[in-house]
């Protein structure tokens, strides 16, 4: 971008940003299945990462239970994006209940990896972190062949078995720097490591990542509109600094952006994670505008058509209702 004329302020507003296909097939799945079996269906976890997206689908009948064995027999669950690991599926098959998948598909492709590299009696390196759900539900397809490596440094301690037999995938939702910089530390220490058979990191992720590098270099402060516990929102608050934010702030709503921030700065860069609705970040320009940032040009990276259709067991109850 052009230099904005001194003390011009300005908006470079990050596309893409915002929902990404599975966020939005999750929370769809939700809605339709509260329209269809009526209220209450249970989540099993947050459906998605935003706090703003749980509140309003509480409102709507939605009762979001750590575990499946909070839920009464026979009623309705909706397994959250993240995904599940077989144990969570069997308690539910235990307790009668009716589940709705809502796993992404594209973390669903990650535990095949899983199960197939098991099942070939690889180890693999899970590069993701401990205590994420889907970290817990792809883990758990492969309980006894997985070892989860946290970060770079990590790399260097992991212990091995077999070095000849070692793959590595990933969490869909981690920055592509640092994974890369992990895999490189991995494969000094073991030659044979392979790759995974596709990207494991996700469209959706990369695309936040690159249209942040972009507007972050021209920028004074970046805003990323995303819950504390969305990971692709608090990486895309460390990539921002990375290139050359000179402050990166994560705010879940409009109201949390201090004026402080704002002390000096000409271009503010915003955008927002994958979970997030773009209402939310409608509301942060708002406020913006009113101080004076209501110059805002779009800095886009990439077009995103993407669609995934609605969890099968959704799709097979419209089709036998017709
Ligand atoms: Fe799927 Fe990626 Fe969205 Fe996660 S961030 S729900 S993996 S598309």
């Amino acid at each position: 971008q052009d230099n904005p004329v001194d003390g011009h302020k300005r908006v470079l507003l990050a596309a893409p940003r915002g929902y990404c296909a599975g966020v939005d097939r999750a929370v769809v799945a939700v809605e339709k299945a509260l329209q269809r079996y009526g209220a209450p269906v249970y989540v099993r976890k947050q459906i998605v990462h935003n706090i703003h997206v749980v509140t309003e689908l509480e409102a709507q009948g939605a009762i979001f239970v750590d575990e499946v064995d909070e839920i009464p027999e026979g009623s309705h669950v909706v397994f959250s994006a993240h995904g599940v690991s077989p144990m969570v599926v069997s308690a539910a098959e235990d307790r009668h209940l009716h589940a709705i998948d809502a796993t992404c598909p594209l973390v669903t492709k990650v535990h095949r990896e899983a199960v197939r590299f098991a099942r070939d009696d690889f180890e693999i390196l899970l590069i993701g972190h401990d205590g994420h759900e889907e970290v817990e539900g792809t883990a758990g397809e492969a309980p006894n062949h997985v070892t989860v490596v946290n970060s770079p440094a990590e790399a260097d301690t992991v212990e091995v078995r077999d070095p000849s037999k070692v793959v590595w995938l990933s969490q869909t939702t981690l920055s592509v720097d640092e994974t890369m910089e992990t895999v490189n530390r991995l494969r000094t220490r073991f030659p044979e490591l392979q790759d995974p058979p596709s990207d494991d990191i996700c469209y959706a992720t990369q695309n936040r990542q690159v249209a942040i590098k972009k507007v972050a270099r021209d920028a004074d402060l970046v805003i990323v509109v995303g819950s504390a516990n969305s990971s692709n929102s608090v990486r895309l608050v460390e990539v921002a600094r990375e290139y050359g934010a000179k402050a990166a702030y994560r705010v879940d709503y409009a109201d949390e952006v201090r004026q402080e921030w704002l002390d000096g700065v000409s271009t503010v860069g915003v955008t927002s994670g994958a979970s997030v609705p773009e209402v939310l970040v409608q509301e942060v320009l708002e406020a913006l505008a009113e101080a004076g940032y209501g110059d805002v040009e779009e800095v886009r990276t990439a077009e995103e058509d993407l669609m995934f259709s609605l969890p099968k067991e959704l799709r097979q109850d419209v089709a036998g209702q017709r």
